[in-house]
């Protein structure tokens, strides 16, 4: 394997704890973090675009000193998440202003720090509903997308509403190919992927490890498929790690999980090392233009 695997969506430090009223999700374990990001680094990971955007505790500070420490390059991103975890400027400003502060955070930097974003994201739908201040994030999102070219993130929850995120891309003309749909894994049903996969849009497997909810053995199974039908270009993979019971010490997986027990599966399923590189590689550098 190539030594420049990128995980698509993670948190290096994210607090939904107060919503949730679960100090778990109150993920601030640096030292942890740091530890497992070591060994990534060591096992070929060299980038990790950080999802963890305005109202989920976002810190340019924390992510700075893991780069520091670890090495790993980490993308950052400007945006909002989803109802009930909004903060309350969301409600108060239009569209237009939205738009404005995502575009500044862009270009300018985020917090008044040089750390510009490169992601808008993850953006999210309630699970079948499309709430009214989410689409109004969404339509800020498409706009500083125009403006800016950044590529976007969404979460769909459970997997669901994909079509429908896709129907408010399609009307501000955003370049599908730049827009990537969270937890599709999750959805379950191969037939919704390809029809996702279809218009153009990526999607991410990246909740892998989490058999609570899919076993990974049907992830490995439908990304056999996937790529056989010609996909692997526009699938991309990570583990979405949120809670401080998910690292290796506090008995979780840990992220590096994904490389020594996930991998594996997908090449005793006899993916190609093409494919592969494909999901964990090529495609997030061809998002993002990166070298
Ligand atoms: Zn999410």
């Amino acid at each position: 394997m190539n030594k420049e695997i990128i995980y698509a969506h993670e948190h290096i430090t994210i607090d939904l704890s107060g919503v949730k009223k679960d100090i778990d999700c109150f993920l601030n374990n640096k030292k942890q973090t740091i530890e497992e990001f070591k060994d990534l680094k060591a096992k070929g990971v060299s980038t990790i675009i950080d999802v963890t955007n305005r109202g989920m505790g976002r810190s340019t500070e924390y992510v700075a000193e893991v780069i520091n420490e670890t090495g790993i390059n980490i993308l950052q991103s400007t945006g909002y998440y989803k109802e009930p975890f909004l903060p309350e400027e969301v409600y108060k400003i239009n569209e237009k202003k939205m738009a404005k502060i995502l575009v500044d955070e862009i270009i300018n930097g985020i917090d008044e720090t040089s750390v510009k974003a490169s992601v808008i994201g993850e953006i999210g739908t309630s699970l079948n509903k499309i709430e009214e201040m989410e689409k109004k994030v969404f339509e800020a999102s498409c706009m500083a997308h125009l403006e800016t070219g950044t590529p976007i993130i969404t979460h769909t929850t459970l997997g669901k509403l994909g079509l429908e995120q896709i129907d408010i891309f399609k009307n501000f003309n955003v370049d599908l190919s730049k827009v990537t749909l969270s937890h599709i894994d999750l959805s379950g049903d191969l037939e919704y992927m390809v029809r996702l996969l279809d218009t153009g849009v990526n999607i991410a497997f990246d909740t892998i490890g989490k058999n609570n909810y899919q076993p990974d053995e049907k992830r490995a199974e439908w990304l056999k498929v996937l790529c056989e039908k010609g996909y692997s270009n526009q699938i991309v993979l990570s583990m979405d790690i949120t809670r401080k019971s998910h690292f290796k010490d506090n008995g979780g997986l840990g992220y590096s999980y994904l490389i020594d027990n996930f991998l594996p599966r997908l090449y005793e399923k006899e993916i190609s090392n093409k494919h592969i590189e494909n999901m964990l590689v090529n495609n997030i550098k061809n998002i993002y233009r990166l070298k």
